[in-house]
């Protein structure tokens, strides 16, 4: 995620060679993602995951991608409740009914892995639960758009209709998916919402981190003062899912692998699963 308007690389379309590399890198960032799903529990604080992510990443010969960036201080972003992302790991012990948001990226070999998921602790809101659902699903209907052809402003209109559809949700505007590669932030920003036939054209070698960031209520943000962590202007809970998707030979090749996490949560008793099918 990053602030849409924010300074930018040049687009570039990678290699086969090279979305391999990346996806090397995404199956890393799922792996870290996996073990926050094997260990997350009460009482656990977001210092502990994020040692431990860097420690996992640094046995693979790896380095944590947004450690440094922008002088971001830690491995991971952890967001509980109504911070929507750029949490700055902390000493909170996390309780029975948060939900927290973990992005990670890493750089394997020289390219960029980048993928999110959002955890739900102990007895979780029913309504909050749907919000998780609906935002993860929504990922996969801005997928389905990512296909040679199409356009970046289809992946967003995909992703806002379904969000809107059936509930009040706020999509959030001021934060976007982007190209990824050699740089974690390459062109072209890719938005949450949009307007069907909008944008750049999407064509084989793109790779791009396609990240809902929805909101329970308003789509409204602001920035707290470490100046990093974006919370809900309600306060109202967030949620935020991140697959890297290369177009590839005119499909969406998904080079990131929630399923590693899913596997890990489904065995993990303090963590409530959000339901896959759509
Ligand atoms: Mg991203
Ligand atoms: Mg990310």
């Amino acid at each position: 995620m990053f602030k849409a308007g924010d300074a930018k690389k040049n687009m570039y379309f990678k290699t086969d060679a090279e979305i391999e590399l990346l996806r090397q890198s995404c199956l890393l960032v799922c792996k870290v993602l996996a073990q926050v799903g094997r260990t997350l529990k009460p009482g656990m604080t977001g210092r502990q995951l994020d040692t431990a992510a860097e420690a996992l990443i640094r046995d693979h010969g790896a380095v944590p991608a947004f450690k440094g960036y922008r002088d971001f201080p830690d491995t991971l972003c952890i967001s509980i409740n109504e911070q929507v992302v750029h949490g700055i790991p902390s000493d909170y012990e996390f309780r029975d009914g948060d939900v927290v948001s973990v992005d990670c990226g890493t750089i394997l070999n020289g390219f960029v892995g980048d993928a999110a998921y959002t955890f739900a602790i102990g007895n979780v809101k029913p309504a909050t639960m749907e919000l998780l659902h609906v935002t993860n699903t929504s990922l996969y209907k801005g997928i389905e758009q990512a296909v040679h052809g199409k356009r970046i402003g289809d992946i967003g209109w995909a992703i806002q209709t379904y969000c809107e559809k059936v509930h009040p949700y706020g999509v959030v505007r001021d934060l976007v998916g982007h190209g990824v590669g050699k740089d974690l932030h390459e062109d072209p920003e890719v938005p949450n919402h949009g307007k069907r036939g909008s944008g750049v054209f999407l064509r084989d070698g793109l790779v791009i981190a396609i990240e809902p960031m929805v909101n329970l209520g308003t789509k409204d943000v602001r920035q707290a003062a470490d100046n990093w962590t974006i919370i809900t202007r309600d306060n109202k809970p967030s949620a935020h899912y991140e697959h890297s998707v290369a177009i590839r030979k005119g499909k969406a090749d998904i080079l990131s692998d929630h399923k590693m996490i899913e596997e890990a949560i489904k065995n993990n008793p303090e963590l409530m699963q959000i339901s896959i099918k759509s």
